[in-house]
């Protein structure tokens, strides 16, 4: 039976194309068949369920905006939003593992590659045969990655690369590697890197308390020869990396939202269902006002997130005003999912529900592509012109 009531107070679904609508299903589908029901195991374990790669490029979750002809989707970006609201109403894990492969992977490589390298590496990334990375923090250069050290030299048909990235989902488990360094003239340009190059390695990052079903790792580039027709010909400078980051903030901006909706929901059954003073909690004030509070933001962020997406889709969407959504997706699901873990009491911090586990990995969704302090700092720019980074 599907318990999940999708909150669409303002009647959002009147704004969907049925094959909008369509996409949302099947992937709401996929989730409550094929993750749900594992997921917790595998994120009290910290495992990366490996099976999902392959469901997920069947699904077509990864780059559903890239033409069909090289293997994605063709759709437009209020479906790919909807995909990942319903892939990370399951797990902020899983959604990060689409998100890094379609918009960090994938994009850049159909944005910025040879018409060989698309042939190549798009329709395995899009199936799902291969999994990838996007290689941007280093230890020392996390929210200013303009001042990277990964660097490479001329040697003949190669170059050779040396550094390190720290912080990158999908590393251990990926055969292909987006990495940004910096050639000889100190321009940062993108690198695609395949297991099994001499000198790179992926170690695995343990002991997170968040996105435990998401392999996070480094990866490690020791006089790592990489063929020149391996480097993207189409970008130079930060712009590369930036414009990666903006396809994939506005993922995050719907993917919060999803993992939002999924803890308000089990608060709201929950508080029909538990009896506490002979009454269910739902009718006190108290968790009245958080639910009431809940729904509102939901509501507020779908219509946010719905419009940014239009404006996505006509090619006027600015990356200050994904960078607003990003900011307010995530703050609203933190919120939220605080919220609801206090209304289940004693059972909200169990794995009998979803909610502590959502709470957790949010903690990594505001923090990574850009801080919540970050964002605030693009949209303070925007807005009076000065800039306060530095
Ligand atoms: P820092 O930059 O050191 O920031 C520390 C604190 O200082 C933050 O609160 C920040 O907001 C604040 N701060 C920094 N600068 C300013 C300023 N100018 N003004 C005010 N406050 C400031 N990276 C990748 O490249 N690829 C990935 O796939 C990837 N996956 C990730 C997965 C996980 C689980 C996590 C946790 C991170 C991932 N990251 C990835 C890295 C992520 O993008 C960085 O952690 C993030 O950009 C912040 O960098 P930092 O951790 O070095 O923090």
């Amino acid at each position: 039976t599907d318990l999940f009531q999708s909150p669409d107070y303002f009647n959002v679904d009147e704004l969907l194309t049925e094959e909008q609508k369509l996409v949302r299903e099947s992937v709401r589908n996929y989730v409550k068949k094929e993750i749900s029901p594992i997921i917790e195991e595998y994120a009290q374990k910290a495992e990366f369920p490996e099976q999902i790669v392959k469901q997920l490029g069947e699904m077509g979750c990864f780059g559903p905006t890239i033409p069909q002809e090289y293997g994605g989707g063709g759709l437009d970006y209020i479906s790919y939003g909807l995909m990942m609201q319903e892939l990370e109403r399951g797990d902020s894990g899983v959604r990060s593992t689409a998100s890094v492969q379609g918009s960090l992977v994938m994009f850049p490589i159909y944005a910025y590659g040879s018409e060989e390298q698309k042939r190549k590496f798009l329709p395995k990334l899009a199936s799902g045969e291969w999994l990838g990375c996007f290689g941007l923090t280093e230890p020392d250069f996390g929210s200013n990655p303009a001042g990277m050290m990964s660097s490479f030299k001329d040697a003949g048909d190669n170059v050779v690369l040396n550094g390190s990235k720290m912080w990158i989902s999908n590393a251990p488990f990926s055969q292909v590697a987006v990495v940004w360094a910096k050639d000889e003239n100190g321009e940062v340009r993108g690198l695609i890197l395949e297991r099994g190059m001499e000198g790179f390695s992926t170690p695995t990052t343990h002991g997170k308390w968040s996105l435990r079903a998401s392999a996070t790792g480094e990866l490690v580039f020791d006089q790592v020869k990489v063929p020149k027709g391996n480097i993207l010909p189409g970008v130079k400078g930060m712009r590369g990396p930036l414009s990666c980051l903006t396809k994939a903030r506005y993922g995050i901006a719907w993917g919060s939202v999803g993992a939002a909706m999924d803890c308000y929901d089990t608060a709201l059954r929950y508080s029909k269902e538990r009896i506490q003073f002979d009454r269910p909690i739902g009718a006190f004030q108290l968790q009245q006002k958080k639910l009431a509070e809940m729904v509102t933001e939901i509501t507020k962020a779908q219509l946010l997130n719905w419009r940014l997406g239009v404006l996505m889709n006509e090619g006027k969407a600015t990356p200050q005003q994904v960078s607003m959504a990003k900011r307010n997706g995530c703050e609203i699901a933190t919120n939220i999912a605080r919220q609801a873990r206090q209304m289940l009491g004693g059972m909200g911090i169990t794995g009998e529900f979803s909610i502590m586990r959502h709470m957790m990995n949010l903690e990594s969704v505001i923090t990574y592509e850009g801080t919540h302090d970050i964002h605030l700092l693009i949209t303070g720019m925007d807005v009076t012109g000065l800039n306060a980074f530095k």
